[in-house]
């Protein structure tokens, strides 16, 4: 099952810090894309892509010019995490193995998005930011990923910090 991610409205000059949280955060838990809306930021892009060629991939960021069609032609599983759907805890169980696409605002989200998708998933029904919502629920629902072609890998360590360059 592959999972892309879907963030809307990204704003060059506002959203920078916010929208490479957003990438980096389902890089990290097993989302294979990030497409965002919005304004077109190469900045957002190279810095993720510097990333991912340290880290490792496959991960791709992608500009989308509109969610519309975009959401309606993707073949799989849509998900909108917001406050307003259901309880996670409950409907990650009943999700089934289609590739899928996790949506995530940042300013107002356009009331289209809530009737297009398959499902509206609230991580707690109290406000809060996509990048919490979308890494508890990628957490619990993404298989862990397994990163090739990185350039360097961190042992873990009770103490201190150790990173080694791949050979
Ligand atoms: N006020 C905006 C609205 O009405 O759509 C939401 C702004 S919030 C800062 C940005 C994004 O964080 C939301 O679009 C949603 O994807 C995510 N988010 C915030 N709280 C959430 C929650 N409790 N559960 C799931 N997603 C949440």
């Amino acid at each position: 099952m592959a999972v892309s991610v879907l963030r809307l409205g990204h704003r060059a000059f506002r959203d920078k810090r916010v929208s490479t949280h957003v990438a980096l955060v389902a890089r990290a838990f097993g989302a294979s894309n990030l497409y965002y809306t919005g304004d077109h930021d190469s900045e957002l892009e190279k810095s993720v892509d510097k990333i991912t060629t340290a880290w490792g991939g496959p991960f791709k960021i992608e500009h989308v010019k509109g969610y519309t069609k975009f959401i309606q032609n993707f073949d799989g599983e849509k998900i909108h995490l917001t406050m307003y759907g259901l309880p996670y805890e409950k409907e990650t169980k009943k999700l089934n193995k289609k590739d899928k696409l996790i949506i995530v605002g940042g300013q107002k989200v356009p009331w289209d998005v809530y009737e297009i998708v398959d499902k509206n998933i609230a991580v707690t029904s109290q406000p809060h930011s996509e990048i919490a919502a979308l890494a508890v629920f990628l957490e619990h629902t993404s298989d862990k990923p397994k990163f090739k072609n990185a350039q360097q890998h961190i042992i873990p360590k009770e103490k201190g910090k150790e990173v080694v360059k791949n050979g």
